[in-house]
């Protein structure tokens, strides 16, 4: 028996702990939020109105802004002063969300491609002949071939209300997520496959002694409240771990580096783990209350000595047994941190029920310092379309594969049976906010996938790579033009007195152009195919004051509160409805490994670095590329070479290179060489995102190397199906 996972199980305490539901209106003459605030700005500005109740969305975190406001144009954002997540702090990418409002690159109309896909000339055309087209197209083929013939590729908010149309109304199996199959879903279902509940990324890190870090670079990956929180943890007296191959800008503020061979992971996690357990380290108490089937793990990973994972990690056993017996000295308050994006080698469902298993071993839940659940508010209204009663089966479903996926179907499924026609056609395609170029491995088998498509339509904010190959190309408002989801969370850890917000994004400026909101394109498509009785809501202020009637709140309401309502919160610590599951049975009754189990990875061939890439502080992978403020801070990526590696390849520091993987492809554009003892001699590593190949991305196109087009060769994990993508190798090729 696979888990049964819902969507909205699996959200439930995602980390953003947001109402999911986007719920924006478009209208073109949206009302603004400017409304004469009483607030203490952090900044002075002349002749500028303050408007309140902005969330951003530069990156996924949202924190929550106010925008100044000037003769009708958004001149500057900040962090709005009354919030008690981000506070009054914003990163860079949310300062120049001000750059992307007013890009002169951006989708403007409706287009249509008369060109070639991947090769696009743009005509603009209506409102009606595009939505005419898009509904006409998509209900065809749906009608032909039934709705699992269409596939769909959300991302953001924005794209939340028409997934659900889609999914639940229209009836195809056939949504990928990228943020579920490219980054953390694997976290999410070998954390519910162990206790029951996804982690969200909330762990007590102000409040530890101690913050182990698996692969997290905090400081390049910057999401405000929760760096503030780890960086409040390290000020506190926290002690750092960090095990990566690369010295981030974690490892720089470690106390302990663990310079560890990429995919060796699980097993460094089975050895501390069985070191705590034959030296009796462990939390003795707390496994005998809530553990279950303790004893088989043991008996299971006993040889997983210091010794052994000292070989196969490739780090001395010495620092290992560091490692273990500082958790054990200051357990149950250590902060195991679950991650974030944590798709790296097809072995990883495994490391993160390792995780979570290391977590129990310590007992380091309900504690400070430990993981917590938070507790938001609750009873905000759910809007969402009616589901159809006889639904298709998902692909993985029809294959008795992958158990373990999240919500939806894993991407190179998909791609397989678009390409093949096997076992149905896929021929109609919805791609919105995702730019599966850039998200998902082996661009080839995309475009592939796309070329024989008989429809495919983008609707974005930008001209991104993915958008050269739709049909009809539509403009969506920005995050700052438009209401939408609402933002909830909770304070804890900062302050004596507990509390809870509700901050629903309101706009902070009218959409300009022809730009229309998700839930109007949604449903001006729903009309056309026949779906027109079954619309969830008219607008975005309908949508998002019946969420708000949940719990007694109004949009009104919430704008004379200075855009976030506060409300008293509750004790995170205390007794967890818990337990933790060191071997599942129903794991191995599907095959897959009851206990945490470490599977190897393919080694570094000679002449080849294992590619590596991760997080820029000021971009949001490839999203921010255009974006001028910030491609001034950064508008390529450095190739971080081993100082050794590069003195045998005779490279030098600020040499420009050109990368070819295993496969012979060879990167579309080059990069100068970084050279570092910071990074391991079997692994190179660069920033994700770069190296757009759009050239109506005047700003982005060409900056840098895209580490995507490098990634051909997949890792499929068996029990999600998501993807791994570090399991590439390249050689580094000066260009002269
Ligand atoms: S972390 Fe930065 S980009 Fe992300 S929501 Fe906050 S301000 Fe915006």
């Amino acid at each position: 028996m696979a888990m049964n996972l819902t969507r909205r199980h699996f959200l439930k305490t995602a980390s953003i702990a947001a109402a999911s539901i986007p719920l924006s209106q478009v209208v073109a003459k949206a009302e603004s939020g400017v409304v004469k605030a009483p607030l203490v700005s952090p900044g002075t500005f002349k002749n500028t109105q303050t408007a309140v109740g902005g969330v951003c969305e530069m990156c996924f975190w949202r924190c929550q802004l106010v925008g100044k406001i000037r003769d009708g144009r958004l001149i500057k954002l900040e962090g709005n002063p009354k919030s008690i997540d981000n506070g009054v702090s914003i990163c860079a990418r949310g300062n120049a969300g001000v750059k992307m409002l007013y890009d002169p690159d951006r989708l403007k109309y409706p287009m249509k491609n008369v060109g070639k896909r991947g090769a696009p000339k743009w005509q603009r055309i209506t409102w009606d002949e595009a939505l005419d087209t898009c509904a006409t197209k998509l209900k065809a083929i749906a009608d032909r071939d039934g709705a699992k013939s269409l596939a769909i590729f959300p991302h953001g908010s924005s794209a939340t209300y028409p997934m659900h149309f889609f999914e639940h109304t229209v009836g195809t199996p056939n949504v990928s997520e990228a943020s579920f199959f490219q980054c953390r879903g694997i976290r999410d279902t070998a954390y519910m496959a162990t206790i029951d509940t996804p982690p969200n990324e909330d762990v007590d890190m102000a409040n530890t002694k101690v913050i182990f870090l698996l692969g997290c670079h905090f400081g390049e990956n910057i999401h405000v409240s929760h760096v503030k929180r780890y960086l409040k943890g390290l000020e506190n007296g926290a002690k750092l771990v960090v095990v990566d191959p690369r010295y981030s800008a974690s490892a720089a503020k470690s106390d302990i580096w663990v310079q560890i061979r990429p995919g060796t992971d699980t097993a460094f996690l089975l050895a501390i783990m069985n070191y705590l357990i034959q030296n009796k380290k462990y939390n003795i108490d707390f496994v005998e209350e809530y553990g279950e089937g303790f004893e088989k793990m043991a008996a299971g990973i006993k040889g997983w000595t210091l010794e052994k994972a000292a070989q196969e990690c490739d780090v001395p056993a010495a620092q290992i047994k560091e490692v273990a017996e500082l958790l054990a000295a200051n357990m149950p308050n250590v902060a195991i941190h679950p991650g974030r994006h944590v798709s790296w080698y097809g072995n990883d469902f495994q490391r993160q029920r390792a995780l979570a298993c290391l977590t129990g071993v310590l007992g380091a839940f309900g504690v400070p310092g430990s993981f917590v659940l938070p507790k938001g508010p609750k009873g905000l209204t759910k809007i969402t379309w009616p589901k159809k009663e006889a639904h298709e089966e998902s692909l993985q479903a029809m294959a008795d594969v992958h158990h373990y996926s999240p919500p939806g179907t894993p991407t190179d499924l998909i791609r397989n049976t678009a390409i093949t026609g096997k076992p149905y056609p896929i021929k109609g395609c919805v791609i919105w906010g995702q730019n599966p170029i850039q998200t998902i491995p082996n661009q080839e088998k995309t475009i592939k996938m796309l070329e024989q498509m008989e429809f495919v339509m983008c609707v974005d904010v930008m001209p991104t790579d993915i958008t050269m190959f739709a049909d009809i190309l539509l403009p969506d408002c920005s995050y700052l033009e438009r209401y939408d989801m609402i933002k909830t969370g909770t304070q804890w850890d900062f302050a004596d007195t507990q509390q809870q917000y509700i901050a629903p994004r309101m706009p902070l400026v009218a959409p300009g152009f022809e730009r229309k909101e998700s839930i109007w394109i949604t449903n001006e498509i729903a009309k056309r195919m026949g779906y027109g009785d079954k619309i969830p809501v008219k607008s975005q202020e309908e949508g998002v004051d019946k969420m708000l009637a949940g719990v007694n709140l109004s949009i009104a309401q919430i704008k004379a509160e200075d855009g976030i309502h506060l409300q008293p919160g509750k004790d995170p610590y205390g007794e967890m409805d818990l337990t933790v599951l060191f071997y599942n049975e129903e794991l191995e009754d599907n095959g897959y490994p009851g206990i945490p189990t470490y599977i190897p990875v393919e080694r570094a061939p000679a002449g080849y670095a294992r590619l590596l890439y991760g997080r820029s502080p000021v971009h949001t992978f490839n999203r921010t590329q255009n974006n001028a403020w910030l491609m001034a801070e950064m508008d390529t990526t450095p190739v971080w070479v081993n100082d050794k590696l590069a003195a045998k390849l005779e490279l030098k520091e600020g040499d420009t290179v050109s990368l070819v993987n295993q496969d012979g492809v060879k990167s579309r554009t080059t990069a100068t060489v970084k050279v570092t003892p910071g990074i391991r001699e079997d692994s190179v590593y660069i920033y994700h995102g770069f190296g757009s190949m759009n050239p109506d991305m005047t700003v982005g196109c060409n900056k840098g190397i895209d580490d995507t087009s490098l990634i051909t060769k997949l890792a499929v994990d068996p029990e999600t199906g998501a993807h791994g993508m570090r399991n590439n190798f390249v050689k580094l090729v000066k260009v002269s």
